[in-house]
């Protein structure tokens, strides 16, 4: 959720994040299965989350969330060996933002393969040189266009991009058996976007790829974050989500002449979302988002 850039402010809001996780008498991490699967689990550390599925012939796993952490990746792979032996065979990468996929050098070392969206691999080409920390991620070993289709151990887990939304290289996880789908960052339960949803080319996009993810065969979403109390999301988090974005364009719009950016960012308010995740921290940024798409169309 982070994204790309390293930041004082960005090292604060993770740091903070982290004491409210736990201040909130919320252990440190949890994994816990799916109800009505059979091999499907979500792991949480803090206040980041991955699914992995456990098959016959190995696990495949998503996000090792391990940035500036690497006891969250040990912690990560402690809990799969509590339920099976055999060695994670995949690793998955949501999208390139390096909250989410750093630290997955454990998992390459059991062999894993490591896929992700080609447009990731292209961040971490051009990141590593440019910053170094980027040693703590893992190259893709292999990258997906616009759809691919994991087996294993009798597991089908669809990749799916859906064109691009809060990074330009997203994949939607679908296991098509069990209607779930592991999405990251991209549509916040009962929460706003991130800042001002950076890493996309039009707001616009970021609602039509939510309109794709509806079109998509599935009945429950694992997020990447515990928002709205660590529940799964559903179909109609997801039109929430696409009617806040439509509302909040409306809204900026109407005024976008006269007052965007700064008039706008502090004077539109949306009450029937107050109660969302992030509402004061991120709705100034969401609007300052577009506004710069009713003034400039970008
Ligand atoms: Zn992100």
């Amino acid at each position: 959720m982070w994204g790309k850039l390293i930041t004082a402010t960005a090292l604060t809001l993770l740091a903070f994040t982290s004491v409210a996780v736990a201040q909130s008498g919320q252990p440190p991490f949890a994994t816990r299965k799916i109800d009505g699967t059979d091999n499907v689990y979500l792991f949480r550390y803090q206040s980041h989350q991955a699914m992995f599925v456990v098959t016959p012939m190995g696990v495949i796993a998503t996000d090792p969330i391990g940035r500036f952490r690497p006891e969250a990746v040990t912690t990560y792979l402690s809990e799969i060996k509590k339920i099976t032996d055999k060695p994670v065979k995949y690793l998955i990468y949501s999208h390139a933002h390096f909250d989410h996929i750093a630290g997955g050098k454990p998992f390459k070392d059991q062999g894993a393969i490591v896929i992700a969206h080609e447009n990731a691999k292209k961040h971490f080409e051009l990141a590593k040189k440019q910053n170094a920390l980027l040693d703590s991620v893992v190259m893709p070993d292999q990258v997906v266009g616009n759809q691919r289709m994991i087996s294993l151990g009798g597991t089908n887990l669809e990749l799916i991009y859906v064109g691009r939304n809060h990074s330009d290289s997203s994949l939607v996880m679908r296991l098509p058996k069990e209607k779930l789908i592991f999405l990251v960052d991209f549509i916040p339960i009962e929460a706003l976007q991130y800042r001002d949803m950076p890493d996309n080319a039009s707001p616009i996009e970021l609602e039509d790829s939510i309109k794709k993810v509806l079109a998509l065969d599935w009945d429950r979403m694992l997020p990447g974050h515990p928002n709205a109390g660590g529940r799964l999301g559903t179909k109609k988090d997801a039109q929430d989500h696409l009617e806040f974005l439509q509302e909040l364009s409306a809204e900026v719009k109407k005024v976008a002449s006269t007052k965007c950016i700064d008039a706008a960012m502090k004077e539109i308010r949306l009450p029937k979302y107050e109660k969302w995740g992030n509402y004061e921290q991120y709705l100034p940024g969401n609007i300052e988002r577009y506004c710069y798409w009713w003034t400039q169309a970008y």
